[in-house]
């Protein structure tokens, strides 16, 4: 069962403010990516900083064995913090808005437990990495040969969940995030003078009717069965009442869970388009951006990663359905068999009105979670290096 770390706890406290109060962006965790190293580094673990831009990984090894990734985020959402909290931000414009100060701290604490307890055989590797929010810090590190110098043979994250309850945790086998696409389209008619529209391609009237049949393609083109969704964002044309607008631009975003799926929306976006551009006489370019393939768990480490939930004493149980949000800790499970837990920090009893969703101008990590993900990584690392 269960160790005791409530010593810990007050110093992880103490650092989860003073990260929350000094947040930075994607790739420009210095900062905190220094503070991560030091603390590594205090622990007595080999240290490497870095990787992928400022990601960093500290090794704590017990013999010989297999090796296990553990991975938490570092990065500031560029919002502004409403909280008035204590801690706050210090920065304007900049706010730990998602938690990510939390996944940082708990990876430390379970990194000193770990340290003093060592009731495992073989590697585990830390690793802190930049840029979740939109622009790929595990990718990064990926490409940074993450896996080919410090070798995982399986690699877990977790993110605290405001959905669920505290004390509680779900994963699932499978999907758990989705795919997370872009695509920005022109369509380009010539211009021309709102009166005479037999002299030019119209491009407003394409790009509606290209809106319109886009909101056709999850419901007629991919199985009922499977689920995706394809949301048109933004369209921007024209500036007057008697002018006919040469270019339209459409922007929009593909979530889904299946690449059979990904693939044939996007073919079937291109099909569209162009077939909305002959019929108009415009000409229409699409410009489709994978930016976040679908997080999928492989299912003896999501069941290893419930195992460590019960372990930990927390109410552990399989998600039924997949979120439609992404992360990017996708790329490091395309390469390595691993799971992403939901780790619940909804607010209970007498603070239950502070309780509010990820990216909340006033939303704040739950400390009170901190104990429970630093347990999880503990357990997990046990489990999969025993
Ligand atoms: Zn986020
Ligand atoms: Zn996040």
């Amino acid at each position: 069962m269960n160790d005791d770390i409530s010593d810990l706890l007050p110093a992880l406290v103490a650092l989860r403010h003073d990260l929350h109060a000094h947040p930075e962006l994607a790739f420009a965790e210095h900062r905190t990516a220094g503070i991560v190293a030091a603390a590594l580094r205090e622990l007595g673990l080999e240290v490497h900083e870095g990787v992928g831009g400022t990601g960093v990984v500290g090794l704590l090894r017990n013999g010989a064995g297999r090796s296990v990734g553990l991975r938490a985020d570092m990065d500031a959402l560029p919002m502004v913090e409403q909280s008035g909290l204590p801690h706050a931000s210090l920065f304007s414009g900049v706010h730990h808005g998602c938690g990510h100060d939390g996944h940082t701290s708990m990876l430390l604490g379970a990194a000193r437990q770990l340290t003093r307890t060592r009731r495992f055989a073989g590697t585990v590797v830390f690793i802190f990495q930049p840029a979740e929010e939109g622009r790929g810090g595990a990718k990064a590190m990926v490409e940074d040969g993450l896996f080919e110098r410090f070798p995982c043979d399986s690699v877990y994250a977790l993110h605290n969940w405001p959905d669920l309850p505290l004390g509680h945790a779900q994963t699932r086998p499978g999907p758990i995030m989705a795919a997370a696409d872009r695509f920005d389209i022109s369509v380009r008619g010539r211009g021309g003078h709102a009166a005479q529209p037999h002299h030019t391609p119209d491009a407003i009237l394409a790009a509606s009717q290209l809106v319109t049949q886009l909101n056709t393609i999850v419901a007629r083109r991919i199985d009922p069965g499977e689920s995706a969704v394809l949301s048109v964002t933004r369209i921007e044309g024209g500036h007057s009442h008697n002018v006919l607008p040469a270019e339209v631009q459409i922007t929009g975003t593909v979530r889904s869970f299946d690449p059979d799926s990904q693939d044939r929306i996007e073919a079937a976006l291109h099909d569209t388009a162009q077939g909305v551009a002959l019929a108009s006489g415009t000409e229409v370019e699409v410009k489709y951006t994978r930016y976040y393939p679908a997080t999928i768990n492989s299912a003896a480490e999501a069941e290893l990663a419930l195992a460590a939930a019960a372990d930990t004493g927390l109410q552990a149980t399989v998600a039924p359905l997949p979120a439609f949000t992404s992360e990017d800790f996708a790329f490091m499970l395309e390469q390595r068999p691993g799971a992403y837990l939901w780790l619940g920090q909804r607010r209970l009893g007498a603070d239950a009105g502070l309780h509010r969703p990820l990216h909340h101008p006033c939303y704040d990590f739950n400390d009170a979670a901190l104990p429970l993900g630093i347990a999880w990584f503990v357990a997990v690392a046990q489990r999969a290096l025993r």
